[in-house]
Order: C-alpha cells, then structure tokens, then sequence
C-alpha cells in the first residue's frame, strides 16, 4: 500500500456527517481490511477530537460508545470535528480476540507505525497518518483484558497539563497517571502534540451500559471543554483521585497455585490489613491469604478463579485520606457506585 496521506477533514463539508470505511490492510484473500470512521464536521469551526476503539478487538465498550456517540452529534450544532474511529483492529475483532491474528501482533504497541514494517505497525501507521496526526485532542477506549475486570478510569499523562485539561474534564474519579508503552496510541500522539486520554472501561466481551453512559457523559463534557459543543456544562465528578506514584498501586499476586476466593465486601474499598482474597489447595489444607498492604480501592480483579504463584490477583490503589472521607461519605449515603466486578 502507498503512504497514507492525511485525511483532509474539510473534505466532508461543514455541516455533515459521513460514515466512510478506510482501508488499512489485506487479508490472505487479497481483500482489503477496511476500518469504519465517522467523521461529523460540524458548521462552525472549531478542534478535531478523535475517540478509537477496539485497538483491542475483544474490548468492546468502546465499541458501543463511538456507536452513540457517531449518532448522537448533530453537525448544525457542532464547533469543529469529531472523528470516530468505531473499529481500529478489525482483524482482532473479527476472531474477538485482543491481538492481531497474525502472529498475535498488539496494534496498540505499533504506533506511529512504519509503512515497511510489520503488519502491526503497518495498520497502525495507516490510522495515525491519515487520522490522528492532523487532529488536536483524542480519547482512546479499553476495557480490561479477558478474564479480569477492571474500574471505571482514566489513564493519562497528567504531569503534562494539556493531558490534565483533557483528563480533568472526562471527569472520572479515577486517573492512573503516568506515560504508557513506547509504541501505544496515548503515547505517540501525547507526544506529538495530541493530548490523549486512555479510558479503561470494565471487561472484555461485553456491553456495560451503565459504564457506556459514563463515558457518553465524560465525552459530552470534553467537548464542553474544548468549545466543540460551547454552552454545554463541563461536570466534575464527586472525589476524585489521580494516583502519581508507584507506591500507590500495586498489584497483588499469588504466592501459592490453587482455588482463588475473593473476601471484600460489596464495595471495592478495602482497608490496610484486610484479606482481599483467599488461595486454597483442592483439598482445603493449605491457604494463603493475600493482604491489602494499604488503605484503597480495588480497581482491577481476576475473574478466572484459579491462580498460579505471580498470577495478578487484584489491582489496588491507595486513597488519600480526604478522599476516603468522601468515598465513606457516598457509601453510607448509598451514592457510591463502583462495582467493578459486576
Ligand atoms: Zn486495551
């Protein structure tokens, strides 16, 4: 295939929207492997803001959200373009699985991408050419990989503070800070001038809808925040935590193989000392207990429940005490809604 040009985002007239599918790859067959994009350019100008999903072809949350979110915006009132890239693995999500097929290549370890690469960073350098690189902001949606879960949150650079405004107005409680992998999409197109946010949405092979009406919300806001829709309230959530350092996440793995059984409670704050999980042998002779060793949010847990020593567990981050106050403050009040394990 030739460099990919740009996408020239004026080619779909202010004022509307189209549904295109741009080509990325072939397949044995000789045929081409297309990508959906939506493009809604809207009458006034205004930012590009590109949303991607399903870098991770099982991750489908994001999948629903970009569905809706490709709907829902009307061009005649839109300030600047919105492009939704609805599928960008589409080899991985037509088997579902998390990587490309060929070879088990991980798309989101491929960006910028290389035209005489691998097929991986060739697909990859196809979408950030023509898409990504000419936009201004973007939101890149996941879900937890198969057989885990993992708490509504935001992954982002916040030490970068264009990545805190966007970071900040997608308005979840949860922000795990830090650059991600060299190759991944946040990475390259943070660093080429393209604040990005990771959202990290629930599980794999599903539709969560109560965590796609969040993201449809923490979308609406971003756009708020950067004039694409002006007039449109920009919403904080209650706490908020954004978690810097290494010593505050850590995850929890298994000392012994066996039977995993997990041991919180309804809610996922768990206190220093509690036991989060239990592993047991088949015959219920030995039992390792695995200790939270501070004060936090469960925010990721293994849902196949057999373990092996060093398999990850759960994921924990600590809160800090004003946080915590708030976060008992919602639970005794009924108002505190994470369950990432439902
Ligand atoms: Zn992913």
């Amino acid at each position: 295939m030739s460099d990919p040009k740009p996408f020239r985002y004026d080619s779909v007239p202010p004022g509307e929207k189209r549904h295109l599918r741009y080509e990325i790859s072939e397949t044995y067959l000789g045929d081409p492997v297309e990508v959906p994009v939506t493009v809604i350019n809207g009458e006034h100008e205004g930012p590009t803001a590109f949303m991607t999903a399903a870098l991770h072809g099982d991750e489908l949350n994001g999948v629903k959200v970009l569905q809706e979110v490709a709907a829902r915006y009307d061009p005649a009132t839109l300030h600047g373009t919105v492009v939704c890239i609805h599928v960008a693995n589409v080899p991985g999500y037509l088997a579902q699985q998390r990587y490309i097929p060929i070879y088990d290549l991980d798309l989101n370890r491929s960006f910028p991408g290389r035209n005489s690469a691998n097929t991986a960073e060739r697909m990859a350098n196809q979408i950030y050419e023509r898409f990504i690189g000419p936009c201004d902001v973007g939101i890149d949606f996941h879900t937890s990989t198969r057989n885990r879960t993992t708490m509504y949150h935001v992954r982002a650079d916040v030490a970068k503070p264009e990545v805190y405004r966007l970071a900040r107005s997608f308005g979840s409680n949860l922000v795990l800070s830090g650059e991600a992998d060299p190759g991944s999409l946040r990475t390259v197109a943070t660093r080429d001038g393209i604040p990005t946010i990771t959202v990290e949405m629930g599980r794999a092979h599903r539709f969560q809808l109560p965590l796609v009406e969040r993201a449809l919300e923490g979308v609406e806001s971003v756009l708020a925040e950067y004039g694409l829709l002006p007039g449109r309230p920009v919403v904080w959530p209650g706490w908020t935590r954004v978690v810097e350092n290494a010593s505050d996440k850590a995850w929890l793995r298994a000392d012994a193989g066996g039977l995993v059984e997990m041991q919180y409670g309804e809610v996922p704050l768990v206190y220093e000392g509690d036991t989060i999980c239990t592993v047991s042998d088949h015959f219920k002779k030995r039992e390792h207990s695995v200790v939270a060793p501070f004060t936090g949010l469960i925010i990721g847990v293994l849902q196949n429940p057999v373990a092996a020593p060093g398999h990850p567990l759960c994921h924990l981050v600590s809160v800090d005490k004003k946080t915590l106050t708030e976060i008992e403050r919602e639970i005794a009040a009924g108002e505190f809604s994470e369950r990432p394990w439902s």
